[in-house]
């Protein structure tokens, strides 16, 4: 688990083995005085909770800012995905998914296929 150090610098990050992480990238963000951290145009508005980023509305849908939208769970749209079905080719996160092997498939594939959803 990483923990974030201080509320003034809060990019800097120790995972308990190895040297900070300063992440660079966040402290350019930083100085953008509240613009979104997408289009770095339009102040921010909102803060995802799932990846913190801070974005403008244009930058927002249902919930989360565009970028972790990208990577939703595409049947629950409520975690990040970990992979693609096999099947469908949708976006899964574990929770709605099952791996065959090496593949990974949705439930709702799953289930039409007639295979064992219980893990
Ligand atoms: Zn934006
Ligand atoms: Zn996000
Ligand atoms: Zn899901
Ligand atoms: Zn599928």
């Amino acid at each position: 688990m990483l923990t974030a150090i201080g509320a003034r610098v809060p990019f800097i990050y120790f995972d308990g083995q190895n040297e900070p992480v300063i992440r660079l990238e966040a402290f350019a963000v930083e100085d953008s005085n509240g613009l979104c951290e997408i289009c770095r145009e339009k102040a921010a508005t909102r803060t995802c909770e799932l990846c913190g980023r801070r974005v403008c509305d244009a930058d927002w849908s249902s919930g989360y800012c565009a970028a972790c939208e990208n990577a939703l769970c595409r049947v629950c749209r409520k975690r990040l995905s970990v992979g693609y079905c096999a099947v469908c080719g949708k976006l899964v996160c574990e929770d709605c998914s099952i791996e065959l092997g090496a593949a990974r498939v949705c439930k709702p594939c799953a289930l039409e296929l007639g295979l064992n959803t219980r893990r």
